[in-house]
């Protein structure tokens, strides 16, 4: 390492900054939002520099020349687009002693600076020795995407409390194992989440903390997480995190491998979900199993196809857990119906000719018998169908009792955002025959006007079947 990461203290003196330009502005900023005092030499006599009136008070223009200028108390000196000006201040200040800075000159900087993330009291610096601020710069987005946006909000929180638990816990070790659990269970999970009173409130709750630190079963905790249709990279990156903390993973046949993929190797995974022709364990045994392993002080993930709340039982899981007294957080994720609205370009609601939209589940015949369709006669409202395959006839029936249009626009989108996604265009008339040139489920139906923009169909590349995409088109013209 040729460069060791330390943290400069901005309180102790002020930075002195010299250059010309847009190099000299753009650290300027940088300097400036990190609440650093600067003395900024222009050397193209620059006086306006972009300053706000905030600003002025921490910043002072400089007249006087940078060479001979007095550098006592200064802690810092950077040159941005000063030429040979920044050269010979740099010898001035290595003659000091001053750590200086010299914008992409390596040789003249006996500092330089990292791509900085910057969440309050977390400040991840990302250094590439000063061989490629653009490779720095990827890494920095890689752990913006990775750190939760609250992470520095649980450093406060911590730094609140830890005069007190130091006074309360002798041991550091112990010390440190308490805080790992608060970090690791509920009360961290609850301040990440924004629930900073709840989180205060709890830590304050625990009567003895070094027997808190000690105790061999952490809390458990369980999160509902939306897995969406099945292309991983739409999880969302709160849910890629629970995957990645889980230490058990409870999912529904729904989710993808894709998806199963990115838990962590060594997590155990339960498939618990309900398929076509086979029962599953029943929901009951499924709220006993995540309480059990909550309790058991375990990290536990149950994880759903598209989002937890649309059709997907997690408001009776929820209920299970808060019975229980099992802390639980949910964690959205994309529903079928927007996933495949997207891949087929199919807009849900579109200016005058689409100004509602319904949701709703026709599981089977009997099902779709209990819908009350005549909420449904508004040509425009869009009407998406969750596990509508077999209960097709059943749809159409209920919609032209509605009074709709047996020519109104219908989808029938399978296996949406997955490779083998697949779709059917053509009007409700059609809607069984549609159904029955799906290669199997999952499939959503779309119906409504709106289903005519349907734009995906013929840019699908070739191995989607392509005799399938034609028969489609050519009935999406009649
Ligand atoms: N919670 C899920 C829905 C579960 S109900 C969500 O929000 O998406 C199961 C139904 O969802 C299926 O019968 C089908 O209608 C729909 N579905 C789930 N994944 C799908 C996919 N990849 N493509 C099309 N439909 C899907």
């Amino acid at each position: 390492m040729r460069f060791l990461p330390v943290f400069l203290d901005l309180k102790a003196g002020p930075v002195v900054l010299i250059g010309a330009g847009e190099l000299l502005r753009a650290k300027l900023r940088v300097l400036a939002a990190a609440g650093a005092r600067i003395r900024v030499h222009a050397i193209d006599g620059d006086r306006h520099l972009g300053l706000s009136s905030d600003d002025t008070a921490r910043i002072e223009i400089a007249t006087v020349d940078p060479l001979t200028a007095d550098l006592a108390g200064v802690i810092a000196v950077v040159c941005a687009g000063a030429g040979d000006v920044g050269v010979a201040m740099s010898v001035r200040a290595k003659s000091l002693g001053l750590p200086v800075n010299v914008m992409d000159d390596l040789e003249h900087s006996s500092f330089i600076f990292p791509a900085i993330v910057d969440r309050g009291d977390v400040v991840v610096a990302v250094g590439t020795g000063g061989t490629s601020p653009v490779v720095a710069r990827r890494v920095r987005e890689k752990i913006e995407a990775l750190l939760p946006a609250r992470i520095g909000e649980l450093a406060e929180f911590i730094g609140g409390f830890r005069k007190s638990i130091n006074e309360r816990i002798a041991e550091f070790p112990l010390r440190r194992r308490f805080w790992e659990r608060v970090i690791d269970g509920p009360i961290g999970a609850a301040v990440l989440a924004g629930r900073k009173g709840e989180a205060d409130a709890a830590l304050r709750a625990i009567p003895d903390p070094s027997g808190f630190a000690r105790a061999d079963k952490p809390e458990g905790s369980v999160a509902l997480v939306g897995a969406g249709p099945g292309d991983p990279d739409l999880l969302t990156i709160k849910a890629l995190r629970a995957l990645q903390d889980a230490d058990i993973v409870f999912h529904d046949e729904l989710v993808s491998p894709e998806i199963l993929d990115r838990i962590r190797r060594d997590t155990t995974r339960v498939a618990v979900g309900r398929r076509v022709g086979k029962p599953g364990i029943g929901q009951d045994a499924i709220n006993k199993r995540l309480i059990e392993a909550a309790q058991s002080g375990q990290r536990v993930v149950r994880l759903k196809g598209g989002d937890p709340f649309v059709f997907g039982r997690g408001g009776e899981e929820v209920e299970a857990l808060r019975a229980a007294g099992v802390a639980y957080s949910i964690i959205p994720g994309i529903t079928a119906g927007l996933g495949g609205a997207a891949d087929f370009e199919v807009p849900l609601t579109y200016r005058h000719e689409a100004t509602r939209m319904t949701f709703l589940t026709a599981h089977k015949a009997r099902d779709a018998e209990t819908v009350d369709w005549s909420t449904l006669t508004d040509t425009r409202m869009t009407v998406v169908v969750y596990m509508g395959m077999t209960a097709a006839p059943a749809v159409r029936a209920g919609l032209f009792a509605a009074g709709r249009s047996p020519e109104t626009p219908v989808g029938v989108f399978a296996r949406v955002t997955r490779p083998d996604e697949q779709g059917a265009i053509g009007t409700l008339r059609d809607l069984p025959e549609l159904v029955r040139r799906i290669n199997g489920g999952p499939a959503i139906l779309i119906i409504g006007d709106v289903v005519r923009h349907a734009g995906s169909l013929h840019r699908q590349s070739p191995e989607k079947n392509p005799a399938q995409i034609i028969s489609d088109l050519l009935d999406a013209a009649e």
